[in-house]
């Protein structure tokens, strides 16, 4: 039996000793981490599979961009694959743990510089540990007058591991990569290279041009095994001297057609400049209560009991929130816009911050939307217990009819599986991401397996439908990129083997591998 949790595929226990004496020679022996217990928090995976396919074999902790060079060319050496993180939660996707068994985390916290923040160009240059709640106090200490767009549980997680990732936020910069520029990146040869402007010696450009000379290469490094990535610019939003958050809700499911037609055009002409959230009842309740207040019953929370808790609320069935950010004459006129296409629709009840101010959901909310730090997201957790979580989120047009048919077809499978719909559409700026969490007690062996069957059924009938996912969890990712198509997964893997032959940076990751 080995000494180890578990080893890197193909690598000896001998190899893996040499090269584990290599790391901690670079890092020192408290930044090499093999012990059991102190790997835990590595393989907590929340999916519905086994903890033990994902289990690491070591954990190396890198301080510096040097560090990271020279572990990954230890692991060139020995064909030792390393699977990065940033702020390492990326919960329900596959948490800190590497796509496939043993391979070593290499955990870049210790990397947590904000290197610079621009209050005049609005823009930041961060290290992978820098978190959202350290870059919002760092903005208040040194009172910088900008927001930040962040994921809902801002406070932990950080900007480099989201962007890279291609996560978003609830702000007018809520598409975090979009608003990403300039990109430092360890290549799997161990060489150092600077994305766009970054590429010129002495440039001042890098956080202010995205594009560069040439390909644009910033994308090739998102949802990606090219390369670790150890700095990211990015664009802050100035703060708008008046921001006013708003709630619609709608008291049926099929308004949601009515919510989409109506609001799409304000977004579009950014009248509504902001990522909106369409956000179904059962996603709200998570916030606020438990499952139990209002359904008991087996199987999946039923439609009767949505309506009937949605009554005794007051909430909606869907919950629009938006925001509008300017001046107040601006906002002024934008609210006139909205209220009066809202009016004309014939449905919905809006409601302002002077109306329902105080209650805690919307509070979160328009925290959300103003980019200030909360991890209210995470009381999901609570609302079946257990500790299971897997997202699916299938890409829709936003088009009234496609988030219906989309949310009809979601329901059907899920409740086939007894898994309650808890979910929201993220509105971008032509699409909508249909965000649903698959929760699930992962200490009960048949919710497990039956979130395992639903998320594939899932995966298959979108599939089937011509809809795809924005992003997989570390259980899927070779069924994710399957559905995407041979010609995609030859080009990646084309690219894997040019610029990592020996396959060592995160094997598996979005499907890609340097064999296939
Ligand atoms: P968060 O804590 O914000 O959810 P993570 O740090 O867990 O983000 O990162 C999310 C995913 O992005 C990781 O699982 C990994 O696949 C990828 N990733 C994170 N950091 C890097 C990096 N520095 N370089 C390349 N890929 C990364």
């Amino acid at each position: 039996m080995s000494k180890y949790v578990a080893l890197p595929a193909g690598v000896s226990e001998k190899v893996f000793d040499t090269a584990l004496a290599e790391y901690r020679a670079i890092l020192g022996p408290d930044h090499v981490i093999t012990a059991a217990e102190r790997l835990v928090p590595y393989n907590k995976i929340m999916l519905p599979v086994d903890d033990e396919r994902h289990a690491p074999s070591a954990a190396i902790c890198p301080g510096s961009v040097e560090e990271v060079q020279r572990c990954v060319a230890v692991c060139n050496k020995h064909k030792v694959p390393v699977w990065p993180i940033s702020t390492g939660k990326n919960f329900g996707y596959g948490s800190a743990a590497p796509a496939t068994r043993g391979q070593v985390v290499m955990d870049l916290r210790r990397m947590n510089r904000i290197l610079d923040v621009d209050a005049d160009l609005c823009t930041a240059l961060v290290e992978p540990g820098v978190t959202y709640q350290q870059m919002y106090d760092h903005l208040q200490d040194n009172k910088i007058p900008l927001w930040l767009s962040c994921p809902a549980p801002s406070a932990i997680v950080g900007p480099l591991g989201n962007t890279v990732d291609r996560g978003v936020g609830y702000t007018p910069y809520g598409e975090h990569f979009m608003f990403q520029c300039g990109m430092e990146v360890v290549l799997p040869d161990a060489s150092l290279l600077r994305t766009g402007m970054g590429s010129l010696p002495n440039s001042n450009t890098w956080q202010v041009f995205k594009w560069g000379y040439g390909p644009y290469l910033d994308g090739i490094f998102t949802q990606s095994n090219y390369g670790i990535v150890t700095k990211m610019g990015l664009w802050l939003m100035p703060a708008p001297p008046d921001f006013r958050p708003f709630v619609i809700r709608y008291d049926d499911e099929a308004d949601i057609v009515t919510a989409v037609e109506t609001l799409r055009p304000l977004r579009m002409a950014n009248i509504i400049p902001n990522a909106v959230v369409i956000v179904h009842a059962l996603w709200e309740a998570g916030s606020a209560y438990a499952r139990s207040d209002h359904f008991t019953g087996p199987g999946a929370f039923t439609d009767d009991a949505v309506r009937t808790m949605v009554k005794k609320t007051g909430m909606g069935v869907w919950n629009l929130y938006a925001g509008l950010y300017g001046s107040p004459e601006q906002n002024d006129v934008a609210w006139k816009i909205v209220q009066g296409a809202v009016k004309a629709s014939g449905k919905g009840r809006i409601l302002t911050a002077a109306e329902v101010g105080e209650d805690p959901v919307f509070k979160y909310r328009a925290d959300l939307m103003q980019g200030r730090m909360n991890t209210k997201e995470f009381g999901l957790y609570n609302w079946r217990g257990g500790g299971g979580s897997c997202w699916f989120a299938p890409v829709s047009q936003a088009r009234g009819s496609e988030t219906l048919k989309q949310m009809e077809m979601a329901k059907r499978i899920l409740n086939r599986h007894g898994i309650d719909y808890v979910a929201e559409f993220i509105v971008g700026w032509r699409d909508m991401h249909h965000v649903i969490d698959l929760l699930f007690d992962r200490t009960d062996f048949n919710q497990t397996r039956a979130a395992h069957a639903c998320y594939r059924e899932l995966l298959q009938e979108f599939a089937a439908q011509g809809y795809g996912v924005y992003r997989a969890n570390t259980a899927f990712m070779d069924e994710v990129a399957d559905c995407y198509g041979d010609a995609k997964r030859k080009i990646n893997a084309t690219l894997k083997r040019a610029l990592d032959p020996n396959g060592i940076i995160a094997p598996g990751k979005s499907g890609i591998w340097a064999t296939v």
